[in-house]
């Protein structure tokens, strides 16, 4: 029997309906995979645990969570109790950095059944990868007041280390895949760090020569993301830009309950982290009408990751089924409680057994 132990933070909000139910499902997939089990260390850390201790986390948290797996987390914010600085830096993007997650990873495909903004969706389905660790989003800059003017200046830091890791996480990708990489560049503004990041993907793809490449500039790219999006398999960004597609890509599949993402470690030496894309939201919060299945592709991401793909494959297409079927909550035009479409999922997969 191989043992999985996975750190569970449910944190604020809905994360705190969504991640027990979707506990219940790794479980009977667990069952369904012959010889694996599942161990749940749950903490419970988020807004209601900063107002009792002064923090997001206790002082050792970190260390401890580092010695998990793969860290599952629902939500965490509720700007009524903790300002959104605060459980931000306090706990997402501590770990994010500590434990060296440096690929954020977000697919977006056309689910039947849910209603896409795009007028003629056909089938799309590929997988945004972005750089998570620097780039636009640098420390590097600063503000100054020359006589009546002010002056903000905000550096962009490309590493080839970073962007190597990250150009190579997408060609590795395509290759399971359907074999096609898009970068998403902007080298004809910014004209030091776009065609340094071309080069880098001009590089590595020549090791992927059955590998399709192609290059966009961001604000192309946007647009095709709405009227062709089917024709995209992997696309890879700098931080800034994999952040602007990752929006597009969760709108365009129609509701943020459905969207999943996965902050990767690539190095192996700390967990990665598997949350939906959505947060706590607190208006929604406490009624049982939160969608689950955010939280649950997130778990399919995260059975991806520990090479469990065809147990991954398995729940999509039954999450697939359960929407098809009608199964579904009030934000994807349904009437069903988050638990109904939990217990609906875990019905149809018990079936399979
Ligand atoms: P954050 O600041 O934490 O990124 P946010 O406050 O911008 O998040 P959410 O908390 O994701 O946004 O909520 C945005 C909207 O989406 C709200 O109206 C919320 O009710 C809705 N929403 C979010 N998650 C779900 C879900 N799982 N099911 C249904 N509706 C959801
Ligand atoms: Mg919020």
């Amino acid at each position: 029997m191989v043992i999985h132990n996975i750190a569970v933070i449910p944190g604020d909000g809905v994360g705190q309906e969504v991640v027990p139910e979707s506990l219940k499902v790794l479980e009977t997939l667990a069952e369904i995979h012959d010889g694996i089990k599942f161990e749940f260390t749950d903490f419970p850390w988020g807004c209601e645990y900063y107002l009792e201790n002064g923090s997001m986390m206790p002082e050792h948290g970190m260390d401890n969570l580092k010695n998990f797996e793969q860290i599952f987390l629902g939500a965490v914010g509720d700007p009524r109790l903790v300002p959104d600085h605060i459980s931000l830096w306090g706990l997402l993007i501590k770990i994010r950095r500590e434990c060296e997650q440096v690929i954020n990873l977000r697919p977006a495909k056309y689910i039947e059944g849910v209603k896409s903004p795009l007028a003629n969706p056909k089938d799309f389905d590929f997988v945004i990868v972005r750089e998570n660790s620097e780039g636009e989003y640098s420390e590097v800059g600063g503000t100054i007041h020359q006589g009546a003017d002010e002056i903000a200046v905000q550096n962009a830091v490309f590493t080839r280390k970073a962007v190597e890791r990250t150009v190579r996480y997408a060609f590795k990708l395509a290759d399971s895949r359907n074999k096609k990489v898009t970068s998403a560049t902007k080298s004809n503004g910014l004209i030091y760090s776009m065609p340094f990041w071309d080069k880098v993907f001009h590089e590595i793809g020549q090791e992927y020569t059955e590998i399709n490449t192609e290059t966009n500039h961001i604000d192309a790219l946007s647009s095709f993301l709405v009227t062709k999006p089917a024709s995209f398999d992997v696309i890879v960004g700098s931080n800034l830009f994999g952040d602007i597609l990752t929006d597009i890509g969760a709108a365009i599949m129609g509701s943020i309950g459905i969207a999943p993402a996965a902050n990767i470690n690539i190095n192996g030496k700390y967990p990665s982290m598997f949350e939906p894309v959505h947060g706590s939201a607190p208006d929604i919060a406490g009624k049982e009408i939160a969608n689950p299945i955010g939280q649950l592709w997130t778990a399919k991401m995260m059975l991806d990751h520990m090479g469990y793909d065809e147990l991954g494959k398995l729940l999509l297409d039954t999450i697939e089924e359960t929407i098809g079927a009608g199964v579904k909550t009030r934000d994807l035009g349904g009437t069903s409680s988050t638990r109904e479409v939990v217990d609906e999922i875990v019905k149809r997969l018990k079936r399979r057994v």
